[in-house]
């Protein structure tokens, strides 16, 4: 049997023009990290992993025997090490049976290894005074205010649930209501919805304390009908209203929600929301129609990427930034059944965007057990997908003489925060020539 360490090699060698830290960030990704009860018990004194919208793990909650859930760090940093790597951020996806284990060596250093052979150093990121802090009625910061990306981005998920969920409605990579009802059932504080004054109370919290936060994301499930009597628009912009009411230009502002009709993204924009992430998930037509269903009865794929362009022209082509999930295109059964096919249909989208400005960014598939895709397909999309994905996004950027996403942070290998994908990794250009520092 090939060794999963020789097929990473393997790969490394054959991609030789990428970061083979990114290789290795996007293989832990799509097979998540186990840990040692050394390392968790390390890990315990450090920014835990907050659950900042879903799973984002390989196994529900109910299967970890060690409490992983309560213990885990939220990212990792990979350096040094007998390779060298320079520093990558990597968001920590628990799966007690990955290959991949954080662990004390015997020197008494935190070490990532892959099948018992050590890869990198690896270090956790200090929890931030303010996690210490709760809201006058008690809740956990965490609950209301997480970061993430080491500290670069306030998560705001200010409605923990979608209501495109039911036959045929929700998007079938995600488990955002599963995740909700199992964090509830292990009585983690976990707000369903968060009114507007629970998180201005956390953010003077965090503006008080911590200085390092540089962005905002406002986001959340779909609302299709109503939520506390308010249509999605009125629902989210309220947020970012009250924020920047508050704080004024004291972090950028970011929405992820739905593809709006052009004179809502306006009101986004005129309460001063910079970026907007209006996610089209998958760029195949037919897999649009298929994996996310409700998103096509509702809206509609066409009715979808017209929506992106329009914000385009509300508020900058590069500020409007639509996700997709890397790696569903090839799940099981609709999925794409090659890894050229599947390249080559997420590249034609990327050369659609990006040739008009538009960068799109991606998360890299977790097969969530709690999804519909993720328990059909437990090993996610082949490494080989994501390496060639990567050089795919990287290329279609370069071709177009595009510059990094903002609100992301620094780019390229050793800079990088973002920690769910390899994108702001690969970038190669350093920041002094985007004139960015
Ligand atoms: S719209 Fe789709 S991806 Fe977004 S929360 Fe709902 S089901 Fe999940």
């Amino acid at each position: 049997m090939v060794q999963r360490l020789q097929l990473v090699d393997a790969l490394i060698e054959k991609y030789s023009d990428l970061p083979p830290e990114a290789i290795f960030k996007e293989d832990l990704l799509r097979t998540g990290i186990s840990f040692s009860e050394d390392a968790l018990r390390v890990a315990s004194g450090f920014k835990p992993k907050s659950y900042f919208i879903f799973s984002f793990d390989l196994v529900p909650i109910a299967h970890m025997q060690r409490q992983e859930n309560l213990r885990a760090p939220e990212e990792i940093c990979l350096v040094g090490g007998p390779r060298n790597f320079r520093r990558t951020i990597v968001s920590v996806r628990l799966n007690p049976r990955s290959p991949y284990r954080v662990d004390i060596s015997d020197q008494a250093d935190l070490v990532l290894t892959l099948e018992e052979e050590e890869l990198s150093g690896i270090q956790f990121e200090k929890t931030p005074e303010y996690y210490q802090r709760t809201l006058a009625s008690g809740k956990p910061i965490t609950d209301i205010a997480p970061t993430i990306e080491w500290g670069y981005l306030l998560y705001l998920t200010v409605f923990r649930i979608c209501q495109y969920f039911g036959h045929q409605q929700e998007c079938q990579f995600c488990d955002i209501n599963e995740n909700y009802r199992q964090q509830k059932k292990t009585g983690r504080s976990y707000t369903g919805i968060k009114t507007v004054e629970e998180i201005l109370e956390a953010l003077e919290v965090v503006n008080d304390a911590d200085s390092e936060s540089q962005a905002y994301t406002v986001t959340g499930g779909s609302i299709t009908s109503q939520l506390n009597g308010m249509r999605e628009i009125d629902f989210y912009v309220q947020y970012p209203e009250a924020i920047e009411k508050r704080f004024p230009g004291r972090w950028i502002a970011k929405v992820v929600v739905q593809a709006l009709p052009r004179e809502e993204v306006r009101r986004f924009r005129d309460v001063g929301v910079q970026i907007y992430h209006p996610n089209y998930e998958v760029w195949d037509r037919r897999l649009f129609e298929i994996i996310c269903a409700g998103k096509n009865r509702c809206i509609g794929r066409d009715e979808w990427i017209r929506r992106i362009l329009d914000a385009a022209e509300v508020l900058g082509p590069s500020c409007v930034i639509p996700n997709f999930v890397a790696g569903i295109e090839m799940a099981r059964p609709c999925g794409f059944e090659t890894v050229d096919e599947a390249v080559a249909s997420t590249s034609e989208g990327l050369d659609f965007f990006m040739s008009q400005g538009i960068t799109p960014r991606f998360t890299t598939w977790c097969p969530e057990p709690l999804s519909i895709l993720g328990k059909l397909n437990p090993e996610g999309a082949p490494l080989e997908y994501h390496v060639r994905l990567l050089r795919a996004w990287r290329d279609t950027h370069e071709k177009y003489e595009l510059d990094a996403p903002p609100g992301y942070g620094k780019p390229g290998i050793g800079n990088a925060v973002f920690s769910v994908s390899s994108f702001m990794d690969v970038i190669r250009r350093i920041p002094d020539e985007l004139g960015q520092d």
